[in-house]
């Protein structure tokens, strides 16, 4: 059992930046996300993309966004539960929640804060018949840990950007790398389309197209794969078969959760963001209210006032003062400390 005092589900801006924000108030966060990486949209979607309106960063790349918020919320440890959907949540008699993930891993916490997004980013899977029966089994659809590929014989599908990035990537570590598309033209960075090609001409990468896998073979895990190229069937010997045709965000299992929906989003209190079920709060672009704006500024400001309403369930009785980051520094967990200015403690005592 994972424990912690705040458990986010959705490591996107918003659940990244609650990480900095509850450290602030000494409150520790553990966050799950789906997705094998932590940004959300930001990483999934447009990681090579300027933003122009996060305040005082008059031009930042989403996955420079990203990479600074992950380094602002490293001193206070949070911890990562990734590549896992939240599915059930249970509260128990003394006001505290489980919520336990789609792979069994549970976490317990007194403040669940869902920072869902869109909603959970989902695989859109190939028509194969018995696919789920190797899922797991050799049958991926996201790679966590290009390790466990080592020396095995791979098959990729999918035309786009992942599909590319982790062939050229894999070619150095698997033994076989077979990237099936079934069309003769990519639709990813057209650099990555040359690099496969080299490899293909360096015999790194077995290319196929226009082709696409119909179906897999094996006992109890993958031991290969039919492919079928202008009518002709091809058989060919395969450790792992992933297809990457991109992810689809799903509410999912949070909307069975007993919280007030409305267009699919969470209904909350503008005071704190709480849903109707006390404890469990909802912030960024999950949420909805009367001028809900969905922009990550907007997601950063919620996720600060609901801390506040975190510290005080976390702590009851307990007082908080607000005070700047200039006059009180920045203790990490860490030990790490970040001093305040001696001059502006000084003004302001
Ligand atoms: C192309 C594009 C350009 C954009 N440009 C801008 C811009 O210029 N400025 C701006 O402010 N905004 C922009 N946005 C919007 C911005 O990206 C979103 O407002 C922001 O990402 C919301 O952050 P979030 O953390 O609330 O949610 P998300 O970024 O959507 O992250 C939510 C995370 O929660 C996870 N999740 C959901 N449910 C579960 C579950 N049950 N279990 C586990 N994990 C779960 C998801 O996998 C996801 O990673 C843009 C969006 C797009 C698509």
């Amino acid at each position: 059992m994972i424990k912690t005092d705040i458990l986010i589900i959705g490591a996107g801006p918003t659940g990244l930046f609650t990480v900095f924000e509850a450290g602030l108030l000494k409150l520790k966060c553990h966050l799950i996300d789906a997705l094998a990486q932590p940004g959300g949209q930001c990483s999934e979607i447009y990681p090579k993309k300027p933003i122009y309106d996060i305040p005082g960063f008059p031009e930042i790349l989403a996955g420079d966004l990203t990479k600074n918020l992950l380094e602002q919320g490293k001193q206070f440890e949070p911890g990562f539960t990734l590549g896992e959907r939240a599915e059930t949540i249970e509260k128990l008699e003394d006001g505290s929640f489980i919520v336990t993930t789609n792979k069994g891993t549970k976490h317990h916490a007194p403040v669940v804060a869902i920072a869902g997004g869109l909603g959970s980013f989902e695989p859109r899977k190939p028509k194969i018949e018995n696919l789920e029966f190797y899922e797991d089994k050799g049958v991926e659809y996201m790679i966590k840990d290009p390790e466990v590929y080592r020396n095995k014989k791979v098959v990729i599908s999918g035309g786009g950007d992942s599909a590319l990035d982790w062939s050229i990537f894999l070619a150095d570590i698997a033994s076989e790398v077979t990237l099936v598309h079934r069309r003769n033209e990519f639709r990813g960075a057209l650099d990555s389309v040359e690099k496969v090609k080299e490899l293909k001409l360096l015999g790194k990468i077995n290319l196929i197209t226009p082709a696409e896998v119909t179906a897999i073979h094996g006992n109890q895990n993958v031991e290969g794969v039919t492919i079928e190229k202008e009518g002709e069937n091809i058989l060919l010997e395969a450790d792992h078969f992933i297809p990457l045709f991109g992810l689809s965000p799903k509410l999912g299992p949070i909307s069975d959760w007993g919280l007030e929906i409305e267009k699919n989003a969470i209904k909350v209190d503008t005071l704190d963001y709480q849903t109707n079920i006390p404890g469990v709060f909802a912030i960024g672009d999950v949420n909805t209210y009367e001028g809900k704006l969905k922009l990550i500024l907007c997601g950063f400001h919620e996720a600060t006032l609901m801390c506040q309403s975190a510290y005080k369930i976390i702590n009851p009785g307990k007082k908080y003062v607000l005070k700047y980051t200039t006059v009180s520094g920045v203790d990490g967990f860490d030990g790490t400390r970040k001093e305040a200015p001696k001059a502006v403690v000084q003004a302001i005592d």
